[in-house]
């Protein structure tokens, strides 16, 4: 069943998401060469405590051990922080926050690049961050999930990358992951029917390389089995009458309409 939310409601979604945004402008001051995912970690479990009543999401979801997911170029989702992973000139890192307030959930991620990357990497960083916006666009009142997936592979097509294929966005309210799945593929018109008050997590992960992906020893981080980076981009996306309201903002952007 998909639970549909008031405006009153997707306010206070936003109030969550807002926590992230101001989160992800901090650590794009923070992510350099020299840093670990570790102390990023730390950093964003006391600046999310650090607003009344805010907590991690992900911390303890499903038994995951950090308060941020940290995934390091060819690493998609799911990277576990640790102090013995520090970043270098010319990586990615793919950061992805939950964050619950009064009871309501917002997720985002956001792939910073560390220091100089290469222009291949800066056009998947290009391309999916644009498979973002175009894929938000799509949700409106009377559009099907499969435009959101669309939307993303014509924005893809003809880049050269590739859409990971295994890995969807989802539903987010009182719980995380929520109906529907929302996939980065599909076909316009199909799927489910989207309506005023439904709230998607959409998050296109765009990968140079293969589409393919498989599970390291840890159980828990997730690579491009042929070891090329991969990029994630994802906002709570509130479907309203009016126009797709973003729920959480992102690092390089000024704060939700609420
Ligand atoms: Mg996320
Ligand atoms: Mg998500």
């Amino acid at each position: 069943m998909i639970e549909l939310k008031t405006a009153r409601e997707m306010d206070l979604m936003a109030r969550g998401g807002a926590i992230i945004g101001a989160l992800y402008r901090e650590m794009a001051q923070r992510i350099e060469p020299g840093v670990s995912t570790g102390e990023l970690d730390r950093f964003a479990e006391d600046f999310i405590r650090s607003h009344d009543g805010a907590v991690p999401a992900f911390k303890g979801l499903y038994g995951f051990p950090g308060s941020i997911c940290a995934s390091v170029n060819e690493e998609v989702v799911h990277g576990i922080p640790r102090d013995d992973r520090t970043l270098a000139e010319g990586d990615i890192l793919s950061l992805d926050t939950g964050v619950v307030l009064d009871g309501w959930c917002s997720d985002s991620a956001w792939t910073f690049p560390v220091g100089e990357v290469s222009e291949r990497v800066e056009a998947l960083l290009d391309t999916t961050r644009r498979a973002l916006d175009a894929a938000i666009a799509a949700a409106v009142p009377g559009k099907h999930v499969g435009d959101i997936g669309h939307a993303v592979e014509e924005t893809v097509r003809g880049s050269g990358f590739s859409i990971i294929r295994d890995l969807v966005g989802h539903g987010i309210g009182r719980k995380v992951h929520e109906e529907p799945q929302v996939p980065n593929r599909g076909r316009p018109g199909s799927g489910t029917k989207l309506k005023e008050g439904m709230v998607l997590a959409i998050e296109p992960m765009i990968a140079v390389g293969t589409w393919r992906i498989r599970t390291l020893s840890d159980r828990w981080t997730m690579v491009t089995t042929d070891g090329k980076p991969s990029a994630h981009y994802e906002h709570t996306v509130g479907v309203t009458a009016d126009s797709p309201r973003i729920l959480t903002t992102a690092a390089d952007a000024t704060a939700p309409a609420s």
